[in-house]
């Protein structure tokens, strides 16, 4: 049985012509079905005939994720628990901005191998890769969800900032990001897209970069390659000052920039003494940084700390004192756990608690 989100247009295409004997236009009205009216039974497509439509019943299935939970944030953001074909869990929240508008935090595989300490997805370890279906499915789930609720905020933005690193699954993501872009499908134009990295490969990001499918976000979070060692020790295979100078090489559009995420962890890279080799750092980089204060998960396990508000301003002082915007993010869904792998991780607890 054939997973019919996982193919892109053309395998669509292909799959309808040589595998059902079918005209190729039906491609066009079936993915309009999948991708944009949401449909999730073969017998809903209603301009198909009903042959096409009990061949396509044989030979292939829609399978979106299972809701496992939902948790709303008193700040709004929306995570969801969700439960894939083959048992595996995978988070994906929702972040509410101005007007209405959300952006959806995705994720790409199921765990990490990047172990960065800091990160609650990282502890989990690796379980698998994410499939497109799995991954635009998480999508699919989200805009059911907001049908339903009496705002109707807009899905605006993706970010692919969930669980897992995009550059370890480049292949899935670049068909997912191909997928978002198709004109009568999901809608995302690569503006509205960002793709997240630590820093994993450059050939990864040389395609991500000459696709032009999506804006590129770097998780720097050191302005040394000792310290990145320290506290992200897979991502800092890649010696820092070769990752800084293939993102110097970037393809950048016109007015385009790259966006550092710089995650503040009281008393290990929150000095001034770090934000002087974070400017020497970036300096001919096009970039942006986005400071983002550390949220304890309240663990006695977690070895850091949230910085003090003194230091934050600190930091954040002396990069505009050097001319580098930098905008000082906090962390949404403290209460509902929503940084990266939280839930997910919550969940084991609670299971393995359970046993
Ligand atoms: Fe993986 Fe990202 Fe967590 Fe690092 S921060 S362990 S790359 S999910």
């Amino acid at each position: 049985m054939v997973d019919i989100l996982n193919l892109t247009f053309e395998e669509l295409e292909k799959f309808l012509v040589h595998e059902l004997g079918e005209k190729k236009f039906r491609a066009r009205q079936i993915w309009q079905w999948l991708w944009n009216k949401y449909v999730r039974d073969f017998d809903q497509m209603t301009n198909v005939s009903k042959q096409t439509r009990a061949l396509l019943k044989e030979r292939a299935h829609i399978t979106w994720p299972e809701m496992v939970k939902t948790q709303v944030s008193q700040d709004g953001t929306t995570k969801f628990l969700l439960r894939l074909a083959d048992g595996a869990l995978i988070e994906t929240v929702l972040i509410p901005g101005s007007q209405g508008r959300l952006t959806q935090c995705l994720s790409c595989q199921v765990g990490c191998a990047m172990g960065c300490t800091f990160c609650a997805t990282g502890t989990l370890g690796f379980e698998r890769n994410m499939t497109m279906s799995e991954i635009l499915g998480q999508v699919l789930v989200a805009r059911e969800y907001l049908n339903d609720v009496a705002e109707r905020p807009i899905l605006r933005n993706l970010v692919f900032m969930g669980m897992g690193e995009p550059l370890l699954n480049l292949n899935e993501v670049m068909r997912s990001l191909q997928t978002l872009n198709s004109d009568f499908g999901l809608l995302f134009s690569p503006r509205r897209i960002t793709v997240s990295t630590c820093g994993v490969n450059p050939e990864g990001l040389r395609e991500l970069g000459e696709s032009g499918l999506a804006f590129l976000a770097v998780s720097l979070h050191a302005p040394t390659q000792e310290l990145r060692a320290q506290i992200m020790p897979k991502a800092a295979r890649w010696e820092l000052g070769d990752f800084i100078d293939a993102l110097r090489n970037y393809p950048l559009k016109t007015r385009e920039r790259i966006t550092f995420e710089y995650l503040l962890l009281g008393d290990v890279n929150d000095s001034l003494e770090h934000a002087k080799q974070l400017v020497r750092l970036l300096a001919q980089t096009k970039g942006k940084l986005n400071l983002i204060v550390y949220n304890p998960s309240g663990d006695e396990s977690d070895p850091y700390k949230a910085p003090t508000e003194e230091r934050i301003l600190a930091f954040e002082k002396y990069l505009w004192s050097k001319n580098i915007t930098a905008i000082i993010r906090k962390s949404k869904g403290a209460d509902i756990k929503a940084a990266c792998g939280q839930l997910k991780a919550a969940e084991k607890t609670e299971a393995e608690g359970a046993e």
